[in-house]
């Protein structure tokens, strides 16, 4: 059953085509929200990860998700390697213009159209008659088909959708013009044997099915997404959706660094391919932790910190003297390095440089100089410099580019003799302001010295600090979460020095408050 697609071409059998929906689905959810310049890292970095199709928003929600899949379309969907660039979108006329009209300047584009076809969805959420729903995906994909020819329509809650019914859905919008057909598991209750059940019967009953692409998205309400996922591929699905991490709405997505590991190791039961360069996954996840301040769980699968850790004696032995004995894929597989001296003091600008590209990252000039002028601030205080304190830096330096408010310096009095006193530089939109606070402790003196130069009212939620490498010597990575007018953003910071890193996330944190989101009622954003 070899399909012909119009971005892809002819599709060989074994080939599965990666959706990524972390700029989406991901982003959509509680703390997960990105700016326009976040967004577009990503969207580089999951391209240069090899996935096929990017969900780069849903672009009536918000004037800021129109821009930034606009934006994505018009930079990222440029690429030779670009993926197809795709916009969500509700059966409206109104909505699936506004799609197409922000995927419109990409390369390959894809118009997403959902709408609900379970009992309760159509009867609560829509007040619509089966009827009526089946003729608005018709004409939102008779829509969408003027703008492009690779058209996904979805079921919204279609594991709890009438088998009759779903079937009739799915053949009058391969009619329409559909050439993906999506059945999400919207609220992440199918056990992998609905899901087998539901693709078979597709497979079977209806007529033109063997010309589309049949599509997986699940969640992960009971911790099944990535099982249902891979029952969905054994029961002839060619599309995962997928995020890095598994973030997404309550508990997640499928991670597709999961899905994709487990087609990898178990591909003499998952006979499958598909583009994925699967030593990219550890640094597409650490971005997107750093980005939104998230972090893995340690016992997370595949990126967590103890992925590959082996704590008993036994394994450690076992491993030492044969990495099989407990490895089921080793750690350079999806791009974990051991712990490696890389660059000292000495180090020039060109080695800095270089060391950055092998680290994934193309950063302009200006931004070099600005970090490599911290890296050798932090090579004088730190005797190892590690891959790991590069990639915490530069992260902390590009994410401070277009920052309205910048750090420039901090001096510090605290102790035990003396209530701390904090003695701040920053530059606000070019101008530089000092200010002295003292408070209940250094960071406290130090946020509220910051507060004295940039006066606002969002409340301090949340103030975390972990080390980026061992020792006492290492630097810390601090995450602040500020709330304004139920608002909530999170920023990060990266230092040697606790107090200096914790000023950098405080700060990181209000130029994201300044980036003005506005967003439509919640109840609609879901698929
Ligand atoms: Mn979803």
């Amino acid at each position: 059953m070899s399909v012909d697609h119009p971005s892809f071409g002819k599709l060989d059998d074994d080939r599965i085509i990666i959706f990524d929906t972390t700029l989406r689905d991901g982003e959509q959810s509680p703390g997960f929200s990105m700016n326009l310049n976040e967004k577009i890292r990503m969207a580089e970095a999951l391209t240069e990860l090899g996935i096929d199709v990017m969900e780069a928003g849903f672009p009536i929600a918000s004037p800021g998700d129109y821009e930034s899949v606009k934006a994505i379309a018009e930079t990222v969907g440029q690429r030779d390697d670009s993926p197809v660039i795709c916009g969500l979108a509700r059966t409206g006329r109104e909505d699936v213009m506004r799609a197409a009209d922000a995927v419109r300047a990409a390369k390959r584009k894809r118009i997403h159209i959902f709408i609900s076809t379970s009992p309760l969805h159509m009867k609560v959420k829509l007040r619509m008659e089966p009827e009526q729903v089946l003729e608005a995906g018709v004409a939102a994909v008779t829509l969408a088909r003027n703008y492009t020819d690779d058209v996904e329509w979805s079921a919204e809650d279609g594991t709890r959708t009438e088998p009759d019914f779903l079937c009739c859905c799915v053949e009058a919008a391969i009619r329409a013009g559909a050439t993906t057909i999506n059945i999400p598991d919207t609220v992440g209750y199918a056990l992998p044997e609905d899901i087998t059940r539901i693709f078979t019967m597709l497979r079977e009953r209806v007529p033109g099915v063997e010309k589309v692409i049949l599509s997986t998205h699940n969640h992960n309400d009971l911790g099944l997404a990535v099982a249902n996922t891979l029952a969905a591929i054994r029961a002839g699905v060619r599309q995962v959706e997928s995020t890095i991490n598994g973030i997404g709405e309550r508990a997640g997505n499928a991670s597709l660094e999961e899905a994709v590991m487990a087609i990898r190791t178990r591909n003499d039961a998952i006979p499958f391919r598909n583009n994925i360069k699967t030593t990219n996954l550890l640094r597409v996840s650490k971005l997107l932790s750093t980005i939104t301040g998230f972090d893995v769980q340690p016992n997370k699968a595949i990126v967590g910190r103890n992925a590959f850790a082996h704590e008993a004696g036994i394994h450690q032995d076992g491993v030492l003297k044969n990495a099989a004995t407990y490895e089921i894929m080793t750690p350079e597989s999806v791009g974990w390095a051991k712990n490696s001296l890389v660059l000292g003091k000495h180090s020039g600008r060109a080695a800095f440089r270089d060391k950055l590209n092998t680290l994934g990252y193309r950063i302009g000039d200006n931004q070099l100089n600005d970090a490599f002028r911290r890296f050798k601030d932090l090579a004088d205080r730190k005797k190892v410099v590690f891959d790991e304190d590069i990639v915490a830096l530069v992260d902390d330096e590009v994410m401070r580019d277009h920052a309205r408010i910048r750090f420039v310096s901090l001096d510090l009095h605290a102790g035990s003799k003396a209530p701390p006193r904090a003695e701040m530089e920053l530059e606000v939109d070019g101008v530089v302001h000092t200010s002295t606070a003292t408070g209940d402790g250094p960071v406290d003196a130090t946020f509220r010295a910051i507060q004295q130069i940039f006066p606002h009212t969002a409340n301090l939620v949340l103030f975390s600090v972990g080390a980026v490498t061992e020792g006492t010597d290492a630097q810390a990575k601090t995450t602040v979460r500020l709330e304004e007018n139920g608002k909530l953003v999170d920023g990060q910071g990266a230092d040697t020095d606790t107090i200096v890193a914790s000023a950098r996330a405080y700060i990181h944190a209000l130029n994201k408050l300044l980036v003005k989101r506005v967003r439509t009622e919640p109840a609609a954003l879901s698929a």
